[in-house]
């Protein structure tokens, strides 16, 4: 295969060149149509207190249901929604979806009230915060939600990205109430001096240190400062992708409230979320 770029400046495809581009367009394509085509669909992670082992909230996760390709993570799609921007269309349909499935929950048990329900948001949508804004205003009030009932989890990099107007946008989202949460935490810039400048609510700690608590120290060293950064700043931590007892207990034991992971639970469907809302005073570890 000859390289991208030649000495004299153009650029000369191979055939694999060509056919991750051909990919790329067709995936493209498809991802265009596939709001119309009702293809996508949401599942819900639970998110459990790791003190009282109780259900606290749930995090919405991005599903597409492909005709030919079969069932897509956001990871096999999502970075073509960013760059296309088509993720401002499919990240408005997101927060629809799970505000319209929240108020239903609501409505079947009174136990839902009390649970929060975090959606991702990218780069992109962030950016445009005014946008966002004004459009979680209107869907909280079609589905009669409180701001509250809310977290969006940003990324490390969507604040960098937008380091100019970070502060002001999530000024506003506080203003209005909204939880932000801090996704992946450890794994992106880090630069640890946003933390206290910026209104962030909540850290998630990515689940690459979770899955080395068995294994290494120097991953229990590197969450027990995440978990005191976090407590010196008065903000909540959570830990994805707990996957075993002993991560759950360590985790429990050195001050994390919070926690989720296929060891608690796997993403569930509507129907089965609610089954386990309903059962939401006992605890899920005894
Ligand atoms: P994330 O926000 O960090 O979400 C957690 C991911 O870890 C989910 O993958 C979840 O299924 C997976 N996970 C949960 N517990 C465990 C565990 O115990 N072990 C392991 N190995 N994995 C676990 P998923 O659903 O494939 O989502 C991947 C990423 O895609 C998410 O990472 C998030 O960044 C993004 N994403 C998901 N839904 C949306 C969405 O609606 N909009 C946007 N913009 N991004 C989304
Ligand atoms: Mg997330
Ligand atoms: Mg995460
Ligand atoms: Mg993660």
């Amino acid at each position: 295969a000859k390289t991208a770029h030649s000495q004299r400046g153009y650029c000369v495809f191979d055939a694999s060149m060509h056919t991750a581009a051909h990919n790329r367009l067709l995936l493209e394509s498809d991802l265009r149509r596939a709001l119309e085509r009702e293809e996508f669909h949401l599942l819900y992670q639970p998110i459990f207190s790791l003190i009282t082992g109780q259900l606290a909230g749930f995090e919405a996760l991005l599903r597409w249901q492909h005709p030919e390709r079969g069932l897509l993570s956001p990871l096999d799609f999502v970075g073509v929604c960013e760059e296309t921007g088509l993720i401002l269309p499919v990240g408005e349909w997101v927060l629809q979806q799970a505000c319209q499935q929240l108020q239903r929950w609501c409505q079947l048990s009174s136990a839902a009230q009390q649970l929060t329900l975090s959606v991702n948001v990218s780069t992109r949508q962030f950016s445009q915060t005014t946008q966002l804004l004004s459009t979680i205003a209107s869907i909280l009030q079609a589905f009669d939600l409180r701001p509250g009932q809310l977290k969006l989890e940003i990324t490390e990099s969507a604040i960098m990205d937008n380091l100019n107007s970070a502060e002001q946008l999530l000024k506003a989202l506080r203003a209005y109430k909204l939880s932000i949460s801090l996704d992946d935490f450890g794994t992106g810039y880090s630069s640890l001096s946003y933390l206290h400048q910026f209104a962030i609510d909540e850290l998630k700690i990515d689940r690459a240190f979770t899955a080395r608590l068995d294994a290494a120290d120097s991953s229990r060293t590197i969450v027990s400062a995440i978990i005191a950064l976090a407590q010196a700043l008065s903000l909540t931590v959570v830990a994805e992708g707990i996957e075993t007892v002993s991560q759950r207990q360590w985790l429990s034991a050195n001050g994390c409230q919070l926690g989720q992971g296929y060891g608690l639970s796997y993403p569930l469907d509507a129907t089965q979320a609610l089954e386990l809302i309903q059962k939401t005073t006992t605890s899920r570890f005894s």
